[in-house]
């Protein structure tokens, strides 16, 4: 096969928006994740869920080093772990149990084709530095991957949600708490948060569970455990108003994508990953041309940050596509010194990251051989990670008491220096709590939630 062969997009048959006539799609249940495919992508949603009812099969991008596998591998040795714990009775701090989990971790690893070899050395890194912050209390787990069913019933119809609960906990203070892990890089903003549709979903789903009963007035905590922040969970709650709204928005948008004939592509910030990218019009016309430029004016705020928006988008699709092709170049240079094209040459380079064991050991050698004092040699060559000092200071706060504390914290404060570094943050925009009501009044009812203890 000829390199220009290899390089190419492979050819395959091009994604569809339209639905053909006379089909009507229905699916007895969706899931928080459908919905939220949908509103990132109507076509990405149609080529998951509808064209294999069609008898359309896609070739799928495998994303070996991608979110999705990172995901998967970390949510399944949890699982593992935690059902040993919870069987063995544990309570209190995991962190002598890590051999459990990294076992766990590689059982996971060799159950799942499609994760590659940098996604488990990630996944153990992550584990590394979040384990600490893990406690399991065996008495009050109710489940792990607690499969639900829930049926959402107005006036015009069923409307069909499952999932499943990461661990759902009854605890001794008749608190229900719901956690789901994230091994995601970014935190929630407080509004995404709020409007998160799956801690809605799995609210509803626990309050509406006949095997739970869970009491009307028994609070129920949602918390994203977020892998990546060790000591970081982003708790959320429900009002039974904001239950309320959810129950109109999720029923709405269920009705809305069973109603949509043409599910058209749109440009969000997964579409580097997306698994049907090869056959989008949308990422080949990226990919091939760039991204159209759109005539804007410059004194348009709106305009010009949702220009932004697109162009952030796109250059990730560009960036994620350049990454591709450097592995397929870096196959290619296996065994050879370089490749030569018309234009350029290519090699790999001799480029090495030192790392240094005991940095301790390092400071005292050349304090000794310059004659001088630990603390000035310190002073020039040190330097404090700020992310290992944050998970340092979180560690101090179950130790030390609220004045102790704020103690080190004061004294730390007179050795730091805080040096502007603005950089451009978007956040989800705050919508309105509360909607005006609708024409038609609707009754929220729940039935034949199916839980398993
Ligand atoms: S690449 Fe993006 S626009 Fe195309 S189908 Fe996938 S998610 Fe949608």
């Amino acid at each position: 096969m000829s390199q220009t062969q290899t390089l190419q997009l492979p050819k395959t048959q091009m994604l569809e928006s339209q639905l053909p006539k006379g089909y009507t799609h229905h699916r007895e249940f969706h899931s928080h994740s459908s919905i939220d495919l949908f509103c990132n992508c109507p076509q990405a949603y149609k080529a998951r869920y509808i064209d294999p009812k069609l008898g359309i099969e896609h070739q799928v991008v495998e994303n070996p080093t991608g979110p999705l596998p990172l995901g998967t591998l970390l949510h399944r040795c949890l699982e593992l772990a935690t059902q040993e714990l919870w069987a063995g009775g544990h309570s209190g701090r995991v962190v002598k149990e890590a051999h459990l989990y990294y076992d766990m971790l590689n059982q996971a690893f060799a159950e799942d084709p499609s994760a590659g070899a940098a996604v488990l050395i990630e996944a153990q890194e992550i584990l590394k530095h979040w384990l600490p912050t893990e406690l399991v209390d065996a008495q009050s787990i109710r489940g792990l991957e607690w499969p639900f069913k829930l049926i959402l019933e107005d006036l015009e119809g069923d409307v069909g949600i499952r999932g499943y609960i990461d661990r759902l906990e009854h605890r001794g203070d008749d608190t229900v708490r719901i956690v789901d892990y994230k091994s995601s890089r970014l935190l929630f903003t407080h509004d995404e948060l709020r409007r998160s549709r799956q801690a809605s979903i799995y609210e509803l789903a626990v309050r509406d569970s006949t095997v739970l009963n869970v009491h009307p007035e028994t609070p129920v905590d949602i918390e994203f455990v977020m892998l990546r922040h060790p000591g970081i969970n982003q708790r959320t709650t429900r009002s039974p108003e904001q239950l309320n709204q959810a129950f109109t928005e999720i029923v709405g948008l269920v009705r809305k994508i069973e109603s949509t004939r043409e599910f058209r592509p749109q440009l969000n910030k997964n579409c580097a990953y997306c698994e049907v990218r090869h056959a989008c019009p949308l990422w080949r016309q990226i990919v091939d041309q760039g991204l159209p430029q759109a005539q804007i004016d410059p004194m348009d705020v709106t305009a010009v940050a949702e220009e932004y928006e697109r162009m952030n988008n796109a250059a990730k699709i560009l960036y994620r596509r350049k990454e591709e092709l450097g592995d397929v170049m870096r196959t290619h240079l296996i065994g050879q010194d370089h490749i030569q094209t018309r234009n350029h040459i290519y090699r790999l380079s001799k480029t090495t990251e030192t790392e240094f064991l005991d940095p301790h050991r390092v400071i005292q050698i050349f304090a000794k051989a310059f004659k001088q004092p630990q603390a000035r040699i310190m002073a020039r060559i040190g330097a404090i990670r700020k992310g290992e000092y944050d998970t340092l200071m979180k560690a101090l706060g179950g130790r030390l008491d609220l004045q102790e504390l704020a103690k080190v914290k004061a004294e730390m404060k007179t050795l730091m220096v805080q040096n502007p570094a603005p950089k451009l943050q978007a956040y989800k925009a705050s919508v309105p709590e509360s909607r005006p009501a609708g024409k038609v009044k609707r009754e929220r009812r729940t039935r034949s939630t199916r839980g398993q203890i």
